[in-house]
């Protein structure tokens, strides 16, 4: 019997030595089917996303900026943390939708009072201004 064929692709690969003593927990890839380690943030085989990184202290230092300094745009990541499963992140969007909220009120505040001020000030200068009503303006 001859089992071997000179142009026969070799499909017999060297076993990696598998992690059994770590994390014996594995998942499937959504996307290519592949087992990964179930602690895998993105697939080593077709590089998607498997599970969403955690959150930095610093990339949520930078959602809650990004909320206070600008208004209507900070709701674009609260509410893609809010819909997201992890509790930490959660927490992440709910701040963030409320300190978008917070400066969204405060900034309308704002804009409010400033314009009165401004047609206080215009008022204020017409009425103390004898002169130009006298002069014809
Ligand atoms: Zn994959």
């Amino acid at each position: 019997m001859e089992n071997q064929t000179p142009s026969a692709p070799k499909n017999v690969q060297p076993e990696p030595p598998l992690q059994t003593n770590t994390r014996p927990e594995t998942r499937q890839c959504q996307f290519c089917g592949q087992i990964v380690a179930s602690n895998y943030y993105y697939c080593p085989y077709c590089g998607k996303k498997l599970i969403q990184p955690p959150i930095t202290t610093l990339a949520e230092i930078g959602i809650y900026l990004f909320s206070l300094l600008l208004p209507p745009l900070g709701l674009w990541p609260a509410i893609r943390y809010l819909s997201q499963k992890n509790p930490r992140a959660k927490r992440v969007g709910t701040i963030a939708l409320a300190l978008t909220v917070i400066a969204s009120v405060i900034t309308i505040w704002i804009s409010i009072v400033s314009f009165n001020s401004i047609i206080k000030t215009i008022n204020t200068q017409l009425n103390t201004t004898p002169d130009l009503q006298n002069l014809g303006y």
